[in-house]
């Protein structure tokens, strides 16, 4: 068994789909990938509800439902005031969170990479960020500057004939009420309401393994290994020279010049910690010797914190049970009334009522109506990951903190509101008759309102920050620009977890984009 490679990348999701397909490139290296999850090595071979974006093959919230091997569930707290706990699901599989997602395409907000440029890392301006957007995409509706069409990942919006009767409704809504009509929400200008990008072909996800890894499956020099989780980073006099890999109870050790971690914004940073990098006094009392005293590691998670609002549905409105239509189609960015912060917000529709699944139990029968979802799509506040145990195997402790800041709960106010405003406005008149949740006691008082959202608000599965990247001169950063961990040789992170902040954006193309990055920076040498 070969146990000597130049590079090994932990994680097959999103980011470690193509750092590894990319450093594999250059058949003179050597790349191991090690996978938690189960490898499927074709569409063929793929169960329908990672195969299928949307429709009736999938089984009923199969991705939130326990005992499901090809995704990890963790138990968070969302605020001090959740009505339970918040179920976090990750994909934990070969293609990791991109086979389990939503595929919802966006790249966010210009300001998004400016901020991190202008915070010492000048690798990320959006003008940087902006090429490997493009070498990402097979855009199918958009052409000019900004699109590509040569890329591994299909992409195209919904048509008005595609789309459930509540979409049109959303759609007319805010139009009437003066939001700009967007038909590109990738444009980087874009703001207001038109169709959402997903990377959805046929109803067939495109996830990062299916798209970039499946094609080069037979290069000599790249090996897959599945069902195998990385226990421990083994580091020496400050340089990673290997990793502890546990399959089935066996515990091998394998060794490279560079390791690349791509475990998820929830796995690197735990990882981590179990190796020895992270706060120094939270090591400690873990019982877990430092290594490296890098306050950073598990600080600053961030998230799109969100809301479902419901309606029932009009005696006569029926939703049609065995449609092939997807059930979010449209969605509205943009920015809050006094914010500084450009297309802050985002809401959608959603075809029924959103059972309140994540908190592990079902409410109304999602027939009975229709839904909408409000995100506050840049947070002020963050949360935290620490450690439980130093056992791997002892899932680590999420908080999300959500709406500790004053700025966060007004802006979701606003937007719960102005969903309400929609909702009840001529648009739906057809559709819906009275909401459900909110009240409108809840509705019409702030005090009331934010007690609700704090008691409802749940993940948009977004978890990213938990390693973020910035100048040494940051002492909460933990990867420099390049994604080199700092104060450890041979050490970098690539995913989710190194964004400073929650992009303007579902982070899964995002992310794509920081693999593509890390992945030249690697090959370039820097
Ligand atoms: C239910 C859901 C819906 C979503 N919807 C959307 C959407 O519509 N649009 C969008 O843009 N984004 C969406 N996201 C978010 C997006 O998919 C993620 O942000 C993105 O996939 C993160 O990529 P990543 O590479 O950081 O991590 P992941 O893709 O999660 O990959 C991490 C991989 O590492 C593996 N791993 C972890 N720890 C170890 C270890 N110790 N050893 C070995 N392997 C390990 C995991 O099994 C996993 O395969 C959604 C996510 C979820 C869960």
């Amino acid at each position: 068994m070969k146990t000597h490679y130049d590079y090994i990348i932990v994680g097959s999701g999103s980011a470690g789909s193509i750092i590894a397909t990319r450093l594999s490139e250059n058949s003179t290296k050597s790349v191991l990938l090690i996978e938690a999850g189960q490898d499927y090595k074709d569409l063929n071979s793929l169960p329908n509800d990672f195969k299928y974006g949307f429709g009736p093959e999938l089984t009923n919230d199969w991705w939130i439902k326990s005992g499901n091997k090809n995704r990890s569930l963790f138990v968070a707290n969302s605020t001090d005031e959740q009505n339970s706990h918040m179920l976090v699901p990750r994909g934990k599989v070969v293609g990791g969170s991109s086979a389990v997602n939503a595929q919802i395409f966006l790249r966010g907000d210009p300001d998004d990479y400016d901020s991190w440029w202008e915070n010492g890392n000048d690798e990320w301006s959006f003008e940087k960020c902006l090429p490997e957007f493009i070498k990402i995409e097979n855009d199918l509706d958009f052409s000019g500057d900004f699109h590509g069409h040569k890329g591994p990942i299909q992409v195209r919006r919904h048509s008005k004939n595609e789309m459930t009767q509540d979409a049109i409704a959303f759609d007319k809504g805010l139009q009437s009420i003066g939001f700009p009509a967007t038909l590109d929400h990738n444009d980087p200008d874009s703001t207001g309401v038109g169709p959402l990008p997903f990377n959805t072909i046929n109803r067939i996800r495109q996830n990062a393994a299916m798209c970039y890894l499946n094609p080069v499956r037979s290069r000599t020099n790249l090996h897959l290994k599945s069902n195998s989780f990385v226990q421990k980073i083994i580091i020496k006099d400050s340089k990673a020279i290997g990793v502890e890999v546990n399959s089935n109870q066996n515990v091998t050790n394998f060794y490279s010049e560079e390791i690349i971690i791509s475990a998820g914004a929830i796995g690197s940073p735990h990882l981590l910690l179990l190796s020895g990098i992270g706060p120094e006094q939270h090591l400690k009392e873990i019982g877990i010797k430092p290594l490296n005293h890098l306050p950073g590691v598990g600080k600053n998670l961030r998230d799109h914190p969100q809301v479902n609002l419901s309606w029932k549905k009009t005696a006569s409105y029926k939703h049609d049970k065995r449609s092939l239509k997807r059930g979010i189609t449209v969605g509205l960015r943009y920015t809050a009334t006094g914010s500084n912060l450009n297309n802050d917000m985002l809401i959608h529709h959603t075809a029924t009522i959103f059972p309140s699944i994540y908190f592990g139990a079902h409410s109304e029968d999602k027939y009975s109506g229709i839904g909408m979802i409000v995100c506050l799509y840049l947070a002020l506040g963050s949360g935290e990951l620490k450690l439980r145990a130093p056992n791997p195997f002892i899932q680590p402790l999420l908080n999300y903190n959500y709406f500790q800041e004053e700025e966060d709960l007004r802006r979701m106010r606003e937007g719960v509101r102005l969903g309400v405003e929609v909702g009840d406005s001529a648009s739906y008149s057809k559709i819906v008759s009275n909401i459900i949740q909110p009240s409108h006691e809840q509705i019409n008082d702030d005090k009331l309102l934010n007690h609700w959202i704090k008691q409802n608000a749940r993940t948009s599965h977004h978890v990213s920050g938990t390693c973020k990247l910035g100048p040494a001169a940051d002492t909460m950063s933990v990867v420099n620009q390049y994604g080199k961990v700092h104060g450890i040789k041979s050490l970098r992170i690539a995913d989710a977890s190194i964004m400073p902040n929650c992009v303007r954006a579902n982070t899964n193309l995002p992310t794509m984009m920081i693999a593509e990055k890390i992945a030249q920076f690697i090959s370039n040498g820097k």
